[in-house]
C-alpha cells in the first residue's frame, strides 16, 4: 500500500475540486486532489455550457442571480480563453406570459444583472431563426464556456503551483478518529492499488456524490441529484444564448458551443447520480419546447443526448425538490455535526465555482492558521492546456485577426490549420482535431482511454460522432502507447476503440432519426462490417473510465 501525506486533500476533480486545489496552492498549502475518473469525468463534464448572466434565477433565486452576475465577470478576466463571449437573449415567446418581461427587468435591477431592452428585429437581425412572432427580447451578458478546457487550468495551475492531481483514483473509504477525519483510502483504478493519504483536512467537492462520501464517515448531507437532458444539434443554430423570457423550466434555453448547438434541459430528481436513464418524453419535450424559440428545429439534425446531474443540496426542512435553491451551501462538518477534518461544498453552478472555492478555502484556511487571502478573483490562469493543443503559434496569431481576441473564438482551430497547411493530418474533421493535439494529449499525464482524449481536444464531438476519426485515434494511441513500459497493465488500443465507440452509441440512440439515423448506420457498416470491430480479441476494460448505468428506454 502507497502512504501520502499532505495538509488538504480534496475530493472531486470537477469544476469545484480543481478551483479549490488552485486556490490553496497559491495561498501556499499543500494539497492533493483525487477523482475517481478523469478531470470533469462528473457533472461538470455533462452541464449545458452557459457562463450564467444570472438572468435565468432574478426572479425565483436572487442570491444566485447576484453571485452568477458577479463571477460572470470574474471569470470573464481570470480565464477569457476559456469563454466564447456569445452575449444571451431573454425572448418573449407568444406561448410566454406578458407579465413575466416587468418582473424580469425589476428583478434584473434589483440583482444587479446587466440587462438591456432591444428592438424584436434587432433580434432577429443578430439570430434569424429565431421566432419572428417573440414580442420582446433583452439582451444579457450569458457566455458560453469550456468546462473541461477551464478545469484543467485550473488543475493546472494549482500543479504549477505545487499542488498534486491523482485522477483515476477513487475514494472507498474515509479514516476517521473519534470525532476526527484524518484522511482517505483510495483505490487506483489502474493498478489496482490502495492508496493510504493522511490529510490534515479534507475537502468533500464530490457535488452530486457528497452525500456518498460523507457516509462513509457516518455524517448525513441530503443531495438530492436532479437529472438534466441535453441536446446537441449538428452545428450552431444560434450564436447567442436563447432563453425563453419565463420561470426557468424545461426545455427552455439554447447555447451555442464551439460547432453545436446545445438544447436543454429537463430538472428530475433521481434517487443515485450513478443510475438514470434518458426517456422519450425527455427528448420530445426538449424538441418541442426548442419549437418555441426556433420554429422547426424539432425537424433539423440532432446529433446526440446526454445527460449530468445537478448536486442540489436539500436542507431538511426544504419543501418540494423543484424549489430548491441553486446557490451553494459550505458545511462544516465540525459546527454542524461535531466531527472536524472535513468540509463538504455542495450546490452551486458551474458559473459560482470560483466563489464556491473561495469560501470553502477560507474556512480551511483558518482552522489551519493560513492567514494568506484568496487571488483566485485577481490572477488569470495561464492558457497551458488548450484542448491538449499547443499555445496558440505567434505567426496564426498575426495573419488572422479572429485569434486576437482575448476570448475564446469559434473558428481558431480553422485558422491554424489553414497557416500550417496540415490538411493532412487532421484525425477528427467534424472538430478540426490535427495529429499533433492528439498526440499532446495522449502523452499528457492522467489520459487512460479515448474518452478521455475526447474531453482533452473534442474528438468524436461533431456530426459523425467518432465515425471517421474513432479508429484513426485509437491507431495513434497503439503506436504511441501500447506495449510502452510505464502503460504495461493499461487496455490495448482495440479495447479502448470500443469502448469509445460504445460510449458516443449511448447518446446517439436517443436521436435516431433522418440523416443522424443515416449516419449512424455508415458509421455502422464502417466499423462493424468493414473493420470488424466485433471480431477484436477481448479485454480488460478495468481500467477504462466506469461507465455510468445510462438506459436508454427506447428508440424515439
Ligand atoms: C443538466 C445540467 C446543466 C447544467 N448547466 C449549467 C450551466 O449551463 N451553467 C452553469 O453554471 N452550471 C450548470 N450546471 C451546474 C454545474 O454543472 C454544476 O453545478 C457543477 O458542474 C458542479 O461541479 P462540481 O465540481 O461541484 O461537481 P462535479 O463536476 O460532479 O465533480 C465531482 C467529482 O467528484 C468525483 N467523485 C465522486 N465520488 C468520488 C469518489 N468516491 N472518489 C473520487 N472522486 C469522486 C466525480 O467523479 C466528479 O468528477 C448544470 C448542471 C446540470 C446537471
Amino acid at each position: 500500500m502507497r502512504t501520502l501525506t499532505t495538509d488538504v486533500l480534496v475530493i472531486g476533480g470537477g469544476a469545484t475540486g480543481a478551483g479549490a486545489l488552485r486556490d490553496l496552492s497559491l495561498r501556499g498549502i499543500r494539497s492533493a486532489l483525487v477523482e475517481k475518473g478523469d478531470l470533469t469525468h462528473g457533472t461538470t463534464g455533462r452541464y449545458h455550457g452557459l457562463l450564467h448572466s444570472g438572468g435565468r434565477y432574478v426572479v425565483k433565486d436572487p442570491q444566485s442571480a447576484e453571485e452568477c452576475a458577479r463571477e460572470n465577470e470574474i471569470l470573464r478576466k481570470i480565464m477569457p480563453h476559456c469563454i466564447e463571449e456569445t452575449g444571451g437573449l431573454f425572448v418573449v415567446t407568444p406561448a410566454d406570459d406578458e407579465s413575466y418581461a416587468e418582473r424580469f427587468i425589476a428583478a434584473c435591477r434589483r440583482t444587479g444583472v446587466w440587462v438591456e431592452e432591444i428592438p424584436v428585429r434587432e433580434a432577429l437581425r443578430r439570430e434569424p431563426l429565431l421566432n419572428p412572432r417573440i414580442q420582446r427580447a433583452f439582451a444579457v451578458r450569458d457566455g458560453a464556456a469550456d468546462s473541461f478546457l477551464a478545469t484543467h487550468a485550473n488543475a493546472d495551475d494549482a500543479r504549477r503551483h505545487g499542488a498534486q492531481v491523482m485522477t483515476y483514483h477513487r475514494v472507498t473509504r474515509l479514516e476517521r478518529v473519534g470525532d476526527r477525519i484524518v484522511g482517505a483510502l483510495c483505490e487506483d483504478l489502474r493498478s489496482g492499488e490502495t492508496v493510504r493519504i493522511h490529510a490534515g483536512f479534507i475537502i468533500n467537492a464530490t457535488g452530486a456524490w457528497a452525500g456518498k462520501i460523507a457516509a462513509m464517515a457516518g455524517l448525513r448531507i441530503n443531495v438530492v441529484p436532479g437529472k438534466g437532458t441535453m441536446i446537441a444539434m449538428n452545428h450552431r443554430i444560434v450564436n447567442t444564448v436563447v432563453n425563453r423570457c419565463k420561470m426557468p423550466s424545461d426545455g427552455d434555453i439554447i447555447v451555442p458551443i464551439h460547432t453545436v448547438a446545445v438544447l436543454g434541459t429537463t430538472d428530475i430528481p433521481v434517487p443515485d447520480p450513478d443510475v438514470y436513464d434518458i426517456t422519450p418524453e425527455e427528448v420530445r419535450l426538449i424538441l418541442e419546447e426548442g419549437e418555441c424559440l426556433i420554429p422547426g428545429v424539432s425537424r433539423m439534425r440532432a446529433l446526440r443526448a446526454w445527460a449530468g446531474v445537478r448536486p442540489l443540496y436539500k436542507d431538511q426542512d426544504a419543501g418540494n425538490d423543484r424549489d430548491i435553491p441553486r446557490t451553494y451551501k459550505l458545511l462544516d462538518h465540525e459546527t454542524r455535526d461535531g466531527v472536524s477534518g472535513m468540509v463538504s461544498i455542495v450546490g452551486g453552478k458551474w458559473t459560482t465555482y470560483r466563489l464556491m472555492a473561495e469560501h470553502t478555502v477560507n474556512l480551511v484556511a483558518q482552522r489551519l492558521g493560513v492567514t494568506t487571502p484568496c487571488r483566485t478573483a485577481d490572477l488569470t490562469i495561464e492558457p497551458s492546456h488548450d484542448g491538449a493543443a499547443a499555445a496558440p503559434r505567434a505567426p496564426a496569431r498575426s495573419q488572422f485577426a479572429i485569434l486576437a481576441s482575448p476570448f475564446y473564438m469559434l473558428g481558431h482551430r480553422l485558422a491554424e490549420v489553414e497557416a500550417d497547411d496540415s490538411y493532412g493530418d487532421l484525425i477528427c474533421e467534424c472538430e478540426l482535431v490535427t495529429r499533433a493535439h492528439l498526440e499532446a494529449a495522449i502523452r499528457s499525464d492522467g489520459t487512460a482511454n479515448l474518452d478521455d482524449l475526447r474531453r482533452d481536444t473534442r474528438l468524436g464531438m461533431g456530426p459523425c460522432q467518432g465515425g471517421f476519426c474513432t479508429y484513426r485515434a485509437a491507431a495513434i494511441w497503439h503506436e504511441l502507447r501500447d506495449g510502452a513500459t510505464h502503460t504495461v497493465g493499461a487496455p490495448p488500443a482495440t479495447a479502448l476503440l470500443r469502448h469509445f465507440l460504445q460510449e458516443r452509441w449511448k447518446g446517439v440512440t436517443p436521436t435516431l432519426w433522418g440523416d443522424q439515423l443515416r449516419q449512424e448506420r455508415l458509421d455502422e457498416l464502417n466499423y462493424l462490417e468493414t473493420l470488424a470491430v466485433d471480431r477484436l480479441p477481448e479485454a480488460t476494460l478495468d481500467a477504462i473510465e466506469q461507465p455510468r448505468d445510462v438506459v436508454i428506454e427506447e428508440v424515439v
